[in-house]
């Protein structure tokens, strides 16, 4: 057998699965189509936490709950930011009203803690810059923030550093049974494997006995607001569809606010303005640093274990809180290998992302020491979000580390500013191709089809 088990798919997902494995003394690899990890879904996300009170799924606010609880120790552990500033659903009117109550009631049976049904007077006082009608709002001081991509990008780093080997660029194509397991088609290559954990939504390969097909869909439309945004939100916000539109707002871990609206029908930029300007008042649109548009889905997430006694799972659904859910269905998933096959908890696990600096985020002080030990840190690159130069290096050179402009953006923060890269992206161009030592007419933004640079306008053959 070329591994004892693969995984497919490096979304966040995956990468949860491979770092929970990792732990034990398996030959593990992930098969994931992209030229990165969390390239998918994870990177156009609200970011929330939730805690299982909005979800009316029982089953799904079950894995909310379970994974909600696991965040505080789990980031602290890996390395990963996480906030837990609290959120409130808001009423506006008699119909709300209604359903506020028995979402409180529901969560109470549920056995969640830490909820209040507060009066339009404490709302008021919690988030004075609020612009519409409060009658009652429900506040739960259970629900967090985190940044998915960078939570992916620590558990599969992670995992790498315990020995599972990614697969990038390279897709999966087939699955079959074979006598003591499976074979595992790609477009480069052919594996046997004892297990398959298959987290790759959407696809169906020939072991696959039902088709899945993504029904409960909504529409997020949603801007991320610049760092100085006057009239900031603590909680995060949101409102009920009482008034036929459902707005939410977001204190982001990286310090900027994100407003979205969902709604049945695809919304433009206008009407997302207009309808997000109800909840927060008027937008100086000078402040807003992007906008974006992605389908939402609340599909029940299934662990799919009905062909386990032959080795192989599937993780099958799309829910908008899959994030919250990630660190419960990865545990989950690993007690049902490791139930399933011969292994023990590895003794040299190490259970730590490898060290790296955040210049922005450093004193003066500190700035200079590591000036003094490496001096690209001296070398801002994206001047808005003050990246240095060791901040790219070091986010190419890490364990899993970044092959494409998109993937040195979500690790380091160079061109989320409000200048979107216009100053430094021809420099991460050439810093990329520098370091991997590529031409700069190979080097893509995310995928295969996405070269940045076609060609050369002149050639010379002397230069
Ligand atoms: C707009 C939006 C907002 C959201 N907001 C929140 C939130 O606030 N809180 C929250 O908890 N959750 C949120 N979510 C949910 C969450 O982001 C996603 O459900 C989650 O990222 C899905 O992860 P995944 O690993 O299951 O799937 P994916 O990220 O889709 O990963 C699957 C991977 O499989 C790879 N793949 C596919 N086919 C193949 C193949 N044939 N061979 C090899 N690889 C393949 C893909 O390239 C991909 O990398 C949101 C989702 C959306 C869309």
């Amino acid at each position: 057998m070329d591994y004892d088990v693969l995984i497919l798919g490096g979304g966040i997902i995956g990468c949860a699965v491979a770092y929970e494995l990792s732990k034990y003394s398996l030959n593990i690899a992930l098969i994931e189509k992209d030229y990165d990890i969390a390239d998918d879904v994870a990177l156009v996300n609200s970011s929330i936490v939730y805690d299982g009170v909005e979800c009316e799924d029982t089953l799904m606010a079950k894995l909310e709950m379970m994974g909600n609880k696991m965040f505080d120790e789990l980031s602290t552990r890996i390395d990963v930011p996480f906030k837990r500033c609290g959120s409130l659903i808001i009423a506006e009117n008699k119909e709300d009203e209604e359903r506020l109550n028995k979402m409180y009631e529901r969560s109470i049976e549920r056995g969640i803690k830490n909820i209040y049904l507060l009066s339009s007077q404490e709302v008021y006082e919690l988030e004075p810059n609020l612009n519409i009608n409060v009658s009652k709002a429900l506040y739960s001081k259970n629900t967090g923030v985190v940044c998915p991509y960078d939570l992916a990008i620590a558990y599969g780093e992670i995992a790498f550093d315990n020995g599972v080997k990614f697969r990038l660029e390279e897709e999966v194509i087939d699955i079959q049974k074979i006598t003591k397991g499976f074979r595992v088609i790609t477009n480069k290559n052919k594996f046997t494997c004892k297990m398959v954990i298959n987290t790759t939504p959407g696809q169906n390969y020939s072991i696959d006995t039902s088709e899945r097909i993504y029904k409960e869909k909504s529409n997020l439309s949603y801007f991320v607001l610049e760092k100085d945004y006057k009239g900031d939100f603590n909680n995060i916000l949101f409102t009920l569809n009482g008034l036929r539109r459902r707005i939410l707002t977001v204190p982001t871990v990286q310090g900027n606010m994100m407003v979205a609206v969902n709604t049945k029908d695809v919304l433009g930029y206008s009407e997302t303005l207009k309808k997000i300007s109800e909840l927060i008042g008027d937008i100086d649109e000078n402040k807003i640093n992007a906008f974006y548009q992605w389908p939402s889905y609340k599909d029940t997430i299934i662990i799919d274990e009905s062909l386990v006694d032959k080795g192989y799972i599937k993780v099958v659904g799309k829910h908008y809180g899959q994030v919250t859910m990630t660190p419960s269905i990865a545990k989950m998933v690993c007690e049902t290998i490791i139930s399933n096959i011969n292994c023990v908890l590895k003794k040299d696990f190490i259970d730590k992302r490898r060290d790296f600096y955040r210049f922005r985020d450093l004193s003066n002080e500190d700035r200079n020491k590591i000036i003094k030990m490496d001096k690209r840190y001296g070398n801002i690159i994206c001047t808005c979000q003050k990246v240095t130069e060791g901040e790219i290096v070091d986010a190419i050179r890490r364990p899993l580390g970044a092959r494409t402009v998109e993937g040195i953006k979500r690790r380091t923060g160079v061109t989320f500013g409000n200048c979107k890269g216009s100053e430094c992206f021809s420099k991460i161009v050439k810093i990329l191709a520098r370091e991997t030592d590529k031409k700069i007419t190979d080097i893509v933004k995310d995928s295969k089809n996405s070269k940045i640079v076609s060609g050369r306008i002149k050639e010379f053959s002397k230069v």
